[in-house]
């Protein structure tokens, strides 16, 4: 705590004019006048605050208690200690306001429709604090000749011709300040959104910038993202060469498919320095579920988990039922095979969005988007984050066919046989999509719902027999649409019941971060 040397008051950081100021007699000091004799360039002297429930630590430069748990959102008389904490190299200061970022925030909510109310009330939104995050910022250089192998192709008649070239020239780059989240408490996709900081606002760190706010806890080992960081300042020098005037004309091959981009740009390595960044940080708690939202501190950028009021959800689905009421009423002007197949198109949309969702869920539950918190969970590590896509785009690619099939069967009047097969297709992605989902599904743990997958499966199945059989009676083909639509809705309550698990997130749990282990 910094007492003020003209009355003892209490001295905190105001953000609108930069300055350490007296609450007490309006004195202003400049932040880096002010120290205490036992802070150093290494080390400073602080408040711990630790949380009872989940154990998530934060920093802050002031004494007051703290009456709840930005992390896990609850409301407890959170412990404190003095501690030494070492000291990152630079900061960027707060530079919007609370009130800017209450009414940022509020601007935001205002179009979420179906967030529940507390979400939006205003003793909710007076939560937000003041947080700085820790993140590692990497620096690289890379310097010497560059060889490229580049080429061009011409057509004459019916040959290509392809000329090859060696590209050559001198690379001077240098990057600083690649940043990464330091703080296994602060999720990586939220830090990730919430940048980007701007490198202007960076000043050297002392700790009076700590009074009247807090500070996260960095416990993510330095070189964690080393290799992502690495990766991008290779692929940004090679975008950036192939954009180089002179290569321009010269198909270069991507940079996703070159190797040893390493030697090949002489990347360095520099080290690597510890920042703050200013968040501003709130949290709400729903059962064992929390949401965060969080204003950059710097841009006023808005981003928060959007939980949803499964009441009000349900009512507004409903008014949005009307017109898709409508919409399937004139589809029944069609013919009937062509009914069957939009339904059958429908099905597999929705088996996949549904598929999608529990994808997302596994990834969120399992940590698999937070690296850093992969590692700490896995303690032997084996992230890959690569992994998801595969599947899921095989999948969608099928599911287009029922598509083609009625594009096709508009412009050729196409024998009913081939439809059938086609439909046979649709039926297949939906069995993909069903049985990676299913594997989430068990994966996950107490998921609500998962049976209309296995319906829509069967379903698809008879709607394909009946289209293949191509019954002379229009009943067959509208009791198949009514199947589908059946279970379609019945998918859809299972995205809407799962959807707060994919809005919100696990509550924290931390180990005890045991002694300071600075001291
Ligand atoms: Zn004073
Ligand atoms: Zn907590």
């Amino acid at each position: 705590m910094y007492e003020c040397p003209n009355c003892n008051g209490n001295l905190k950081f105001d953000i609108a004019t930069q300055y350490l100021v007296c609450g007490h007699c309006d004195s202003r000091f400049s932040p880096y006048e002010r120290k205490k004799d036992t802070d150093t360039t290494e080390y400073y002297e602080a408040n711990r605050f630790i949380c009872p429930q989940c154990g998530g630590e934060m920093i802050s430069g002031d004494n007051d208690a703290t009456a709840f748990c930005s992390y896990c959102g609850s409301a407890n008389i959170l412990s404190t200690r003095i501690s030494k904490e070492k000291a990152p190299s630079h900061i960027i200061p707060f530079k919007i306001t609370k009130e800017y970022c209450k009414k940022a925030y509020a601007r935001k909510m205002r179009k979420a429709f179906f967030a529940p109310k507390e979400y939006k009330s205003p003793e909710f939104i007076d939560g937000f604090r003041g947080i700085y995050m820790p993140y590692h910022s990497y620096c690289f250089n890379q310097k010497g000749p560059v060889n490229l192998a580049g080429k061009t192709s011409k057509r004459k008649g019916d040959y290509i011709y392809t000329d090859h070239y060696d590209l050559t020239g001198d690379l001077d780059a240098y990057y600083r300040g690649f940043y990464y989240d330091a703080s296994t408490s602060f999720y990586d996709s939220i830090s990730e959104s919430v940048a980007p900081f701007n490198a202007e606002d960076i000043v050297p760190f002392t700790p009076s910038f700590l009074s009247g706010f807090y500070a996260d806890v960095e416990d993510v080992k330095r070189g964690t993202y080393l290799e992502e960081a690495t990766k991008r300042a290779n692929n940004n020098t090679y975008d950036a060469l192939c954009k180089e005037k002179a290569f321009k004309k010269y198909s270069v091959k991507s940079s996703a498919n070159e190797r040893n981009l390493n030697t090949k740009l002489h990347t360095e390595y520099e080290g690597s320095q510890n920042m703050m960044y200013p968040v501003w940080f709130m949290s709400y708690r729903n059962g064992d579920k929390v949401a965060y939202a969080t204003v950059n501190g710097q841009t006023g950028k808005v981003v928060a988990d959007m939980p949803v009021d499964i009441k009000k959800y349900t009512i507004g689905s409903l008014l949005l039922a009307l017109p898709i009421f409508f919409l399937l009423n004139l589809l029944f002007t069609f013919r009937p095979v062509i009914v069957l197949g939009i339904c059958m198109l429908l099905a597999t949309i929705v088996a996949g969005i549904y598929k999608w969702e529990l994808g997302a869920i596994h990834r969120k539950e399992t940590y698999a988007d937070d690296k850093a918190l992969f590692l700490k969970h896995n303690k032997g590590g084996g992230y890959n984050p690569k992994k998801k896509t595969a599947a899921i785009t095989l999948a969608s690619v099928l599911g287009l066919i029922p598509f083609i099939v009625m594009a096709l069967m508009f412009s050729a009047q196409m024998p009913v046989l081939l439809p059938a097969l086609l439909y046979l297709g649709s039926m297949i992605a939906t069995i993909v999509i069903c049985v990676k989902g299913r594997k989430w599904k068990r994966e996950c743990g107490n998921i609500k719902g998962g049976k209309g997958y296995v319906l829509t499966a069967i379903c698809q199945g008879i709607c394909s027999v009946i289209a293949l059989l191509n019954p002379v009676h229009d009943y067959w083909y509208y009791g198949g649409v009514v199947l589908l639509l059946l279970t379609i809705l019945w998918i859809i309550t299972d995205i809407l019941r799962n959807y707060n698990r994919l809005a919100m997130r696990p509550l924290p749990q931390f180990e005890k971060r045991g002694g300071d282990d600075n001291a």
